[in-house]
Formats: C-alpha cells, sequence, structure tokens
C-alpha cells in the first residue's frame, strides 16, 4: 500500500531537521535539533528521538510512514552504508540499521545534496524538469544530478560529487585529498581565503573596513556585503568564484546537456553577483549546441530541500518496493 505521509529527516553539520509530509508536499510537523557531535550512536539516537516524537502526534499515529534520511556524508547507496565524511562522526557506523531496527519502520539514506537536487526538481526551482544539475555552496559544494527524471547516483552509488571536479591541476588542496578541485576553490572557506589575501592587498577598502582589524574573521557574508554596497575588491572576489563555477558547468553542460543548473546554499545569498558572472563563463565556455534554453536559477527551497528531498525519496523509494 502507497503511503500517505513519509519522514523525511536532513542530518546537518549542526542541526538535524526532521518532518512529516504529505503527498502534496505539504509539511504537516517539523521538529528541529542539534546534531551531537561526539559519536555516530548519539547522531543515531537523537535522530530516532525526533521520528519517534513525530510519530506520537495525532496526525500520524497508527500509521507506519517510510523514513528518508539525508546525510551530509559520501553514501554507497545501493549497500546503504556511508563511506566518507568530514563534518560528523558518521564513518564506520551502520546508521540505517540501527535506525531501521529502533523504529521499525523502512528507512533509505542518500547523501543531503542528491536529495536537495530531488527536492527542487519535484517541488522547487526545477519542478516540470527532466535533466537538473544542483550544485550546493556552502563550506563544501554538494552536487546533485537528475537525469532523465532520476537521481543519478552511478554504478556503486556514489558519485555525482560535483564538488570535486578538478579545475585547476596544482591548485589548493581539497578536503578529498585531490588538489584544485571546484570546491577547494569556490566554496566558503576558499571565497574567504582569497579574500583574506584581497584585504592585506586592499586596507583601504569597505572589505577590508567591514572586516575590522583582523582579516582572519572575514567570512562570505561580509564579502557578500560589502561586494552589494559597490565595493569593487568583494565584487571580483565573488566574480572570481562565479567564473570558477561557469567553468565546472560549462563541462557538466557539455556532458549531460541539462535544461537547467540550480544553485543552493548559504553562498547564493550573493545571487546574480555569483550568478551572473558563472552565465558569462558558461555561454563562453560551453558548446553551442548545449546551450539553448539552458538556465541557472537559485534554489528555491532553501534549507527546507534536505528533509523535503528526504521525505520525496521516501515515498519514491518504498513505492518502487524498496
Ligand atoms: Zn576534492
Amino acid at each position: 500500500m502507497r503511503a500517505s505521509l513519509a519522514i523525511g529527516v536532513d542530518v546537518g553539520g549542526t542541526k538535524i531537521a526532521a518532518a512529516v509530509v504529505n503527498r502534496d508536499a505539504e509539511t504537516v510537523r517539523l521538529l528541529r535539533t542539534f546534531t551531537p557531535q561526539d559519536s555516530s550512536d548519539s547522531i543515531v539516537s537523537a535522530i530516532g528521538g525526533l521520528v519517534e516524537d513525530l510519530l506520537s502526534s495525532d496526525e500520524i499515529s497508527g500509521l507506519r510512514p517510510p523514513v528518508g534520511l539525508g546525510v551530509p556524508a559520501q553514501v554507497d547507496f545501493g549497500a546503504q552504508k556511508i563511506l566518507f565524511c568530514t563534518n560528523l562522526p558518521l564513518e564506520g557506523g551502520d546508521v540505517v540499521g540501527d535506525l531501521t531496527e529502533r523504529l521499525g519502520l523502512p528507512v533509505v539514506m542518500d547523501n543531503d545534496a542528491n536529495l536537495a537536487a530531488l527536492a527542487e526538481t519535484r517541488l522547487g526551482a526545477a519542478s516540470g524538469c527532466t535533466d537538473v544539475v544542483c550544485l550546493t555552496l556552502g563550506t563544501g559544494i554538494g552536487g546533485g544530478l537528475v537525469l532523465n527524471g532520476r537521481l543519478y547516483r552511478g554504478s556503486l552509488g556514489t558519485g555525482a560529487e560535483l564538488g570535486h571536479i578538478v579545475i585547476e591541476r596544482d591548485g589548493p588542496e581539497c578536503a578529498c585529498g585531490a588538489r584544485g578541485c571546484l570546491e577547494a576553490l569556490a566554496a566558503g572557506p576558499a571565497l574567504a581565503r582569497n579574500a583574506r589575501a584581497a584585504i592585506r592587498k586592499h586596507p583601504e577598502s569597505l572589505l577590508a573596513t567591514l572586516t575590522g582589524a583582523d582579516p582572519v574573521d572575514v567570512t562570505g557574508e561580509i564579502v557578500a556585503e560589502a561586494a552589494k554596497k559597490g565595493d569593487a575588491v568583494a565584487i571580483a572576489l565573488l566574480e572570481e568564484v562565479g567564473n570558477v563555477l561557469g567553468r565546472a558547468m560549462a563541462s557538466l553542460a557539455n556532458v549531460l546537456n541539462p535544461q537547467v543548473f540550480v544553485i543552493g546554499g548559504g553562498m547564493i545569498e550573493a545571487g546574480d553577483l555569483i550568478l551572473e558572472p558563472a552565465r558569462k563563463t558558461l555561454s563562453e565556455c560551453a558548446m553551442q549546441g548545449v546551450l539553448p534554453g539552458l538556465r541557472i536559477v537559485p534554489a528555491a527551497l532553501g534549507n527546507n530541500a534536505g528533509y523535503l528531498g528526504a521525505a520525496v525519496l521516501a515515498f519514491e523509494h518504498f513505492d518502487e518496493g524498496g
């Protein structure tokens, strides 16, 4: 029987969100808690507690909704195991097994950026599209691919790591161990690193003034604020992020011929200051045949994309018989 409700859980670096979602993608009930940082067991226990609280509510009592779970980790989807996680101690634990046992409900897990892509495609900025590339710009760069209307994960279920496309041969070291990845050049820490260098070079800039005495304190938000006020140094920093993104998108467009790139994550607050240079570089670098109709748009679902995508995955995965 098709479930009428699903539970979507989004495990973030600092917070866990868990929600009951219906077939119309309406959030029936949403709960949040802080993410324990000490062990996989504590994280499982926090997720289990949230889901049990949701199950005790009137709307859901007596039902057995499937649970979708998004984690900030590289996931082997076929084996439902976490392979690689830089921000939380999730490697090695059997999160899905432990949760299934505790809750007595079907549980399916995926990488959070895949789920954001699924949510944006079914419900958000790419509604109605079948071929979508989603990039989430924050502390890292997450990637998700929807091809022919379905999430594409590759042969082992570990692919779509779009943040780790190598852009610059001898570029800065990346969290994955390689050098010059998109993430190492254009994510939040890279922007902050470039901003510190720019502040030392241009102590007279508005960016330097907004940062205060110590350029170590510079953040992406401060760069965006200075750029919106017209500071040329800050504008150039965001333009560089856009250029790097545009180059990566040109390669992705040449390979995948998507209808739309959806760009989400905290850094997208800077809006067109990043997206305009990205559009320009994309149109300059991609092959002409992939460009007609191709759009770059900001994500529409914000922080809710994670749990909504997890709920959509739970519906679709278990509709198909798991
Ligand atoms: Zn990398």
